[in-house]
């Protein structure tokens, strides 16, 4: 089911994402080489209860953190740890929050100090790809055309899309429907609507699509090592067309 949100929770939603998009901006300062994984947990989870919101991922299906961290080969929902960071690394960090009663969520992938070529353009052309799916996602278009715009500029580019995980419908709850690949053909799916907010998140890696998970039942990673980028913003469909909530 898809939940439509009225203007007013249209408006919650923003002050949840942006505080989502605020603390990414913060972390995001804090990504050096030398910097841990649980030094990045500890400033976001300190953020959120500043601005009296909670965590979204903490205990989600019991998830011990706030903040996933992904590094290099690790596709999504990777534990901070006291894994140091180092020059070359990139980094993709995964936050939410819910405040007043609704959740944002968003995602962002950094590089560590300076990286190789290879890995700032398939950080760019992930973030390329977001954008993008962003400009499809109207009254005007179906589902499938979102997923469908983030397939059709990665993969021409060299990458593959990740087929694992999915973005999703965003609300009261972390993840409603409708579940939102990163690929397949346009012009299928449900008629997206005004009021429908979606966290669209494309997953890209450098070589195959092929992903598993880590013996700590969390970590997705690539299966032949090659890197993987992700980006997330919390968009809401307006009369306007898309209106992106996890934004400064
Ligand atoms: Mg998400």
């Amino acid at each position: 089911m898809i939940v439509l949100k009225s203007r007013a929770e249209i408006e919650k939603m923003g002050t949840a994402s942006r505080m989502v998009a605020e603390i990414l901006a913060g972390l995001r300062e804090r990504v050096l080489p030398g910097t841990t994984l649980l030094e990045l947990d500890v400033f976001a989870e300190k953020e959120t209860l500043k601005r009296k919101a909670k965590p979204a991922f903490k205990g989600y299906s019991g998830f011990p953190f706030s903040l996933c961290c992904s590094v290099n080969e690790q596709v999504v929902h990777g534990m901070p740890s006291s894994r140091v960071l180092q020059q070359g690394d990139i980094v993709s960090l995964d936050f939410g929050v819910v405040y007043g009663g609704f959740y944002g969520d968003a995602a962002i992938t950094v590089p560590v100090g300076k990286v190789s070529d290879a890995a700032a353009r398939l950080v760019k052309v992930t973030e390329e790809s977001l954008y993008r799916a962003i400009e499809v996602t109207d009254a005007a278009h179906r589902l499938s055309d979102v997923s469908h715009a983030v397939q059709a500029w990665v993969e021409p580019r060299g990458y593959s899309v990740v087929r694992d995980f999915v973005g999703h419908g965003i609300g009261k709850d972390l993840h409603e429907g409708p579940q939102i690949p990163n690929f397949g053909a346009p012009g299928k799916g449900p008629k997206l609507k005004v009021g429908m907010v979606l966290a669209i998140e494309p997953m890209i890696n450098e070589k195959g699509y092929e992903v598993r998970v880590l013996e700590d039942g969390w970590t997705a990673v690539t299966c032949d090592k090659g890197l993987s980028a992700h980006f997330e913003h919390t968009v809401a469909i307006t009369d306007n067309g898309p209106l992106i909530l996890s934004l400064i």
